[in-house]
């Protein structure tokens, strides 16, 4: 697909970018590399200058770097300016604990000294990165900070829509004063994925987006025997237990679903309530997506952004088609929806079908599953029923006993009484068809070092 900005609210084209070509790959790998040699020699307390230059970089121009995201994936402008508190957040982090999670570990060898055995924390190289377009910033800093820190260098290939946030991350590196070829992008097309895989002077390889692209890289990487890392789909449940309190969950689900256009990897996709609050929660919510105002996203008063392009919001409008046809029933809410922009009307999707495809499936935007559990051993099962397993929420007024439901789930993460959330000194990541791996704190920084032995005898 062709590098291109499209604003989702004008439907414009507002910049093209043409492919890479093999000798701009070559460059760029030879670059990465050569540098990779020479950063993995550099003291931590210089990576942790770089990093916090960034940060301040970012935190000074939030508002420009903010109408990027704005512009080439519709998100509203105050979750832009969210992300990229959130970039400077997970750059902070790394600043202040990057060093200490990466120091040596000495290990109590039978038959050695206290000093004798240690693990050290070895760079691989260059990390291909390839990333999706729902957070353009937040994806490219959650595995550049914790890589570059560790020594590594970042080749990335960013999604075809988002080219222009891509081309503003290298910048930010490139003013918080980093070597050129520490975070490179590339507007690599598809078939030459494998070119930059197998290239031996690529050491790993990290890919957030779907489980089909995840399958793909993830079976090239093996091919070329390289370590890879997947944080994929997911259709997080949302759980309402009897003694919730209502009111309150039924708010976090207007917000879990609908935030970022519906178009988040832990949105709540799920709602799953027992049967004895279900009418009440659902009242609520109904009222809640209905004061929804969807519109211009670079308009403060917007709370609903459109989706992130026209195909996008084609795409999810045939899923919908299909559950209905697959006996589901869809029920639109009256939220005020623009002629204009790649707008979804919000819509709540019930009595699907436990053998349909919806029932399984990731809806990326506002589309609501919404279940009536019989009781809370049901809603634990409707939510293992899922290939996903990233996260997901329980809401109960008794902790204890949400944190025993939480134990239940399979997923990567839970959230009690919230939906999942994303944050910069949490780590991320999922089991099933989610994929494997995770990123963020000292979890996310290790998936691409060498833990190297060093005996002495
Ligand atoms: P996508 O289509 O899989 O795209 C993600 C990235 O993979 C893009 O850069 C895309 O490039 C690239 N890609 C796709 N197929 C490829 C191929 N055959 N060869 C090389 N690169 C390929 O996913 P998306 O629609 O952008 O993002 C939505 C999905 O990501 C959802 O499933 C969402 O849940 C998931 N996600 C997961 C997380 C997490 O942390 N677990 C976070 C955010 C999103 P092009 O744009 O050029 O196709």
């Amino acid at each position: 697909m062709a590098y291109a900005t499209t604003n989702p609210f004008t439907g414009e084209v507002v910049r093209t970018f043409p492919d890479a070509t093999e000798s701009e790959i070559e460059t760029a790998l030879a670059q990465a590399h050569e540098t990779f040699l020479a950063w993995r020699e550099t003291s931590f307390e210089h990576r942790a200058g770089i990093l916090a230059n960034a940060a301040r970089i970012l935190r000074e121009n939030k508002r420009e770097y903010a109408e990027i995201l704005t512009l080439e994936m519709g998100k509203l402008i105050a979750e832009a300016e969210g992300e990229v508190e959130l970039c400077a957040q997970m750059l902070d982090y790394y600043v202040r604990f990057g060093a200490e999670t990466l120091k040596p570990r000495f290990l109590p060898a039978q038959g050695f000294g206290d000093t004798d055995v240690q693990l050290v924390n070895d760079p691989l190289g260059v990390i291909f990165a390839v990333e999706p377009w729902n957070f353009p910033y937040y994806q490219v800093i959650r595995i550049t900070a914790p890589q570059v820190t560790a020594g590594n260098v970042i080749v990335l290939k960013h999604a075809s829509n988002v080219p222009q946030s891509a081309l503003a991350m290298v910048d930010l590196f490139d003013r918080a004063g980093a070597p050129k070829g520490l975070l490179t992008n590339l507007f690599l097309p598809h078939s030459q994925t494998e070119r930059v895989i197998a290239d031996p002077r690529v050491r790993g390889v990290a890919l957030t987006g779907s489980e089909a692209a995840g399958s793909i890289i993830a079976s090239l990487a093996a091919k070329h025997l390289k370590k890879s890392t997947l944080e994929l789909g997911g259709a997080d449940a949302f759980i309402v237990l009897d003694d919730a309190d209502v009111e309150k969950a039924a708010d976090w689900a207007v917000f879990g679903r609908h935030w970022n256009g519906g178009q988040v990897c832990v949105s709540s996709k799920r709602l799953i309530v027992v049967d004895s609050v279900y009418d009440r929660f659902v009242a609520r919510y109904r009222e809640g997506v209905a004061k929804l105002v969807a519109g211009d996203p670079m308009d403060p008063r917007s709370t609903l952004a459109p989706l992130s392009s026209q195909k996008a919001a084609d795409d999810l409008k045939a899923q919908v088609e299909q559950a209905v046809a697959d006996g589901a029933k869809a029920e639109t809410l009256a939220t005020a929806v623009p002629g204009q922009g790649a707008f979804f009307q919000p819509t709540i999707l019930t009595d699907i079908s436990e053998d349909s495809a919806a029932f399984h499936t990731e809806f990326f935007g506002p589309v609501t599953q919404l279940y009536r559990a019989k009781d809370e051993e049901d809603a634990i099962r409707i939510a293992n029923d899922s290939p996903f397993g990233l996260g997901g929420s329980v809401f109960s007024r008794d902790v204890n006993h949400a944190q025993q439901v939480a134990r239940r789930l399979d997923t990567g993460m839970v959230y009690i009484n919230q939906p999942t959330g994303v944050k910069a000194d949490i780590p991320f990541g999922g089991v099933k068809n989610s994929g494997y791996g995770h990123e963020l704190i000292d979890l996310g920084i290790k998936e691409f070092v060498n833990e190297k032995v060093v005996v002495v005898t």
